[in-house]
C-alpha cells in the first residue's frame, strides 16, 4: 500500500497539472484533506508532511477526534450539514464553516460567535444539481436573499461558495454544475462587492481536476489521500 507521502505527491501533482492544464496561477488552489472517518494519528501524519487544512463533516465526531489543543496552523473546517442546535459547539470547534445552507443557521452562527467574541470565515453551500440528499441552498436567488441580511452580521466573514458536484455524473453535467456555482460567485460580488469573495470550495476525489478547470480555489479531498473509508465500524 502507498504511504502518505506518495498519495499526498500524487495529488499535488495532479492539482499542478490542472491548474497549469486550464492556465491558472500556479498555487491558486489549495488542498483540503477530508479526514472525517479518519483519525487523529492519520491527521498528524499528514499534518507533519505538510498539510495543513482539514474538513469534517461531523461536529460530534469532530468533538471526539480532535485534542482541545490543536496546532495554531492546524485548520479544521466543517464541510456537512451543520443543524442549529450544535451552532454553538460548531463556533468554538472549528476555524471555518463551508457549509451554510440557511438564513436560519447563519443568524445562529452570529449570535454563536457573538457570545464567544470570534469572527467566523464561512462559505455559502448551493445546491448545483438535483440530487435531495444533498443540503444547501436549493437556488442562487434564495442565496443571494439571504446574503442580504448575511453581510450585515458583523462577526461572519462569507469568503465565498461551496458546493458538492453531482455524483457519477458525466464530465459535461458535472462542469455545468462547478460552472454554476463559480457564475454565482461573480453575481455575489456584482451584488455585494465590498465582501470580495474569492473561494470556490469545489471538486472532491472523484472530480477535483474538473473543478479546477472550472475555477475551484479549494479542492476536498478524502478517499483519495487516505483511502476507502470504513463505514462498517
Ligand atoms: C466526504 C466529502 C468529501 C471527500 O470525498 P472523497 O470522494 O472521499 O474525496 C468532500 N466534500 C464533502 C462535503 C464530503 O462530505
Amino acid at each position: 500500500m502507498m504511504g502518505f507521502q506518495e498519495r499526498y505527491d500524487e495529488i499535488r501533482e495532479a492539482i499542478d497539472k490542472a491548474v497549469s492544464h486550464s492556465g491558472r496561477k500556479a498555487g491558486s488552489v489549495a488542498l483540503m484533506a477530508v479526514s472525517k472517518m479518519h483519525s487523529y494519528d492519520e491527521i498528524e501524519n499528514l499534518f507533519g508532511i505538510g498539510q495543513t487544512i482539514f474538513g469534517e463533516n461531523r461536529v460530534q465526531e469532530a468533538m471526539m477526534k480532535f485534542p482541545d489543543k490543536r496546532p495554531e496552523s492546524m485548520q479544521v473546517h466543517l464541510i456537512g450539514h451543520l443543524q442549529s442546535n450544535k451552532a454553538l459547539k460548531a463556533v468554538e470547534l472549528f476555524d471555518g464553516i463551508d457549509s451554510v445552507d440557511s438564513l436560519s443557521l447563519a443568524r445562529k452562527l452570529q449570535k454563536g460567535c457573538e457570545e464567544k467574541g470570534k469572527l467566523l470565515p464561512l462559505l455559502l453551500q448551493l445546491k448545483t444539481s438535483e440530487e435531495e440528499t444533498k443540503s444547501g441552498f436549493e437556488s442562487p436567488d434564495e442565496l443571494y436573499k439571504a446574503l442580504e441580511e448575511i453581510v450585515l452580521m458583523p462577526n461572519l466573514r462569507v469568503e465565498g461558495l461551496m458546493t458538492i458536484g453531482p455524483l457519477g455524473a458525466s464530465e459535461r453535467v458535472t462542469r455545468l454544475a462547478f460552472a454554476l456555482l463559480r457564475q454565482s460567485l461573480d453575481t455575489c460580488n456584482a451584488l455585494f462587492p465590498s465582501l470580495g469573495m474569492e473561494k470556490l470550495s469545489m471538486g472532491m476525489s472523484s472530480d477535483f481536476a474538473w473543478a479546477i478547470e472550472e475555477g475551484s480555489t479549494l479542492v476536498r479531498v478524502g478517499t483519495k489521500l487516505f483511502g476507502q473509508r470504513d463505514y462498517t465500524g
